[in-house]
């Protein structure tokens, strides 16, 4: 009974629409309401969990932090510097949030509730991340990136900290954004519309319906992708604001992603991958958002040094 099916798709949408609209959140950062039905809770309960398996499994590579670590002193002087940063970082989220709040954006902050917490791993991936809930994790081979540059980390790599912050400062901006529960939120909701859709194809020649399936499941990967990218820029922005806050050099940034692009596919971690914006779009977005950026930083920071 063809109707029949077809009417069970039906409401299967509909489900799926008031589900859809009856879960959106104002995002500050964007000025759009999003859907997500994961909260800040449950995300950051999540991110714990992770965080904590993530170090138990890295054990002594994790450097100076709790559990089974190890501490030298080029260690401790790294674990110290990430810290230094990261506190710079979380006030300037606080400080952030609250401005937003008082320009009347209502959504719930998490900077002040979030149980931040900032380790070092000893790998050659050159990766960070920040989970909900506010755990961050720097992998020392992303430190020459942030660092020299000269193809080798070594202490020199934290002379200059201003590029690592803007690393950190991204990471943190898709934790302040929910992008996580964004993201499994609206794969989730993808999964069910492909299973409300497939609940129809029963009267369809098997090699038809696995060709719509198929060309479902590829919509929806294409669609998170490009969701994903917005995620990045988004990030991006979020982080420049939180550098200028910290008073870190926001003109480093720029730099420090055109470095990031320069990476090989290969070696690239899951967080550098085809998600993020390419490098000319990366590149023009910070030419728009630099001047401003610069103007703020001088405001509260004092003059920048033009070096020419
Ligand atoms: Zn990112």
């Amino acid at each position: 009974m063809p109707g029949g099916r077809f009417g069970i798709i039906i409401i299967a949408l509909i489900g799926l629409a008031v589900y859809y609209f009856s879960n959106q959140e104002v995002n500050p950062y964007s000025g759009k309401t999003e859907f997500n039905t994961i909260s800040i809770d449950q995300a950051s309960q999540l991110g714990a969990q992770t965080y904590v398996q993530m170090l138990q499994q890295e054990g002594r590579n994790v450097i100076c932090g709790g559990g089974v670590s190890s501490c030298d002193v080029a260690g401790r002087e790294v674990y110290d510097t990430v810290n230094e940063i990261g506190e710079r970082l979380r006030l300037a989220a606080i400080e952030m949030e609250q401005d937003y709040l008082d320009a009347g954006y209502e959504f719930q902050p998490v900077a002040r509730e979030f149980d931040w917490t900032f380790n070092v791993i000893n790998s050659e991936q050159p990766n960070a991340f920040c989970l909900p809930g506010g755990y961050v994790a720097i992998y020392t081979g992303i430190l020459d990136i942030t660092g020299n540059y000269d193809g080798q980390v070594t202490l020199a790599d934290i002379q200059d900290v201003d590029k690592l912050a803007v690393v950190m400062g991204h990471e943190i901006g898709h934790a302040m954004a929910h992008h996580g529960a964004k993201r499994m939120s609206n794969s989730r909701l993808a999964q069910f519309g492909t299973i409300a859709v497939g609940l129809g194809l029963g009267d369809m020649d098997p090699g038809q319906a696995r060709m719509v399936q198929q060309a479902m499941g590829l919509a929806a990967q294409g669609g998170l992708m490009a969701f994903s990218r917005e995620h990045e820029t988004e990030a991006d922005k979020i982080g420049l604001e939180l550098l200028v806050r910290a008073c870190y050099d926001p003109r480093e940034a720029p730099e420090l992603w055109q470095r990031m692009g320069e990476i090989g596919g290969g070696q690239r971690p899951p967080e550098w991958m085809s998600t993020h914006p390419a490098s000319e779009t990366r590149a023009e977005n910070f030419r728009q958002w630099m001047p401003a950026a610069v103007e703020m930083y001088e405001q509260r920071c004092g003059r920048l040094d033009r070096g020419f």
